[in-house]
């Protein structure tokens, strides 16, 4: 991702009480071909964890991290050897009474199979459209080399960052981050911090920057669903006996209740002469209330929500927004992944209605929460 400085702007940062760092955005304008050359230069390390061909390469990029850390003005940085991929630590910790923020990242990336989907090779940056196309560039060595670049950036402009600052990258996320979860647990001390910074996330669109506050992990399982061991005749013991593919699909479906038989109560989809299909959108009914839905679904939500935007405008959007509450934001995610899959599918109807309830989301929270306090008003004037 590119960063275009915007000039002319007032205001204040957010970080401290300076005027607001319009030399900050010029440091960066000064700066932007060579932050952009060294990233180049980061993305051109295959530094694919999953590969133990390329565990030179993964070292290769915790020494090039720790490098530019020491270059950013960060201390005590440390290439931290582990089983697999290195760690890579630094802080800075010289603003008394300030917070301290730890920064996550990684330098690790995932291979860059299949090859024939690049326009350009994964491991020769190339820029199209004002966009930094290759393997790493978006997850994670991209965001993570801004997090050294802003602390570069605030040194030089400002002397010395407004807060306390540690950081701790690696070079096995893609494969699971075994070692800092070890590190993390034997080092509470040496990482403590009032908050954690991590960009190994996305924003919902271009041009919208994005706050993630949560994320979630992984569960894996093994299950192992055993049938008779022998074949059975289909006639004396077919149906009674439990066959164990059927089985495992059963598991799988009561998992999260998605059952056709489940779905079809959810209202979202038709199971007929054997064939199921999900409803259209205007086949879902008009008057869908959530909180009278004893299992209203996310899907359901970004549906009607993208229904009476279109069909009603955004206030009755923003009155279904209210009444959602807590599904509403995962129903924009929803809303920005289907827009993801419509659109390299070129499904540019689908796709312009997921966009238009993207595009629309932050007036209709804005209505959302207004709409409520005037409610909240009308409802202690007619008591
Ligand atoms: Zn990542």
């Amino acid at each position: 991702m590119r960063y275009r400085p915007r000039h002319g702007r007032s205001g204040r940062d957010t970080l401290g009480s300076k005027p607001m760092s319009a030399s900050i955005d010029r440091y960066v304008s000064e700066n932007e071909a060579r932050f952009l050359e060294e990233l180049k230069e980061l993305l051109r390390i295959p530094s694919i964890s999953t590969l133990p061909e390329h565990n030179g390469d993964t070292h290769r990029a915790a020494e090039y991290v720790a490098d530019k850390l020491r270059g950013a003005g960060m201390e005590n940085v440390e290439i931290i050897e582990t089983e697999r991929h290195p760690l890579v630590y630094a802080d800075w910790l010289h603003a008394p009474d300030k917070p301290t923020v730890l920064c996550y990242g990684h330098f690790d990336v995932q291979p860059p199979d299949p090859l024939e989907l690049w326009e350009t090779p994964p491991f020769e940056p190339a820029e199209r459209n004002g966009n930094l196309y290759a393997r790493g560039s978006a997850d994670d060595k991209g965001q993570m080399y801004s997090h050294i670049k802003a602390i570069e950036a605030l040194r030089a402009v400002q002397g010395k960052p407004p807060v306390n600052l540690k950081f701790l990258l690696e070079g096995e996320e893609e494969v699971g981050g075994v070692s800092v979860a070890e590190y993390v647990a034997k080092n509470p001390e040496k990482l403590r911090a009032d908050v954690a910074l991590v960009s190994d996330t996305e924003m919902y669109a271009p041009g919208m920057p994005t706050l993630n506050i949560g994320l979630r992990g992984l569960v894996y399982m093994e299950i192992e669903a055993r049938g008779p061991a022998r074949d059975l005749h289909s006639g004396l013991y077919g149906g009674a006996a439990p066959n164990a593919v059927f089985g495992l699909v059963e598991l799988l479906s009561k998992a999260k209740d998605t059952a056709i038989a489940a779905l079809e109560a959810d209202g979202i989809l038709e199971a007929k002469k054997g064939k199921v299909r999900l409803l259209r959108r205007k086949e879902l009914g008009a008057d869908w209330d959530p909180k009278a839905d004893s299992r209203p679904t996310v899907w359901e939500g970004t549906q009607h929500l993208i229904r009476r935007l279109e069909e009603s405008g955004e206030e009755a959007a923003a009155d279904l927004l209210r009444e959602m509450g807590s599904l509403a934001e995962v129903a924009r995610d929803l809303a920005y992944r289907l827009f993801s899959i419509c659109e390299k599918k070129k499904w540019a109807d689908e796709a312009i209605s997921y966009n238009g309830l993207v595009v629309a989301w932050p007036e209709l929270t804005r209505r959302a929460s207004s709409g409520g306090k005037k409610k909240a008003e009308q409802q202690e004037l007619l008591p």
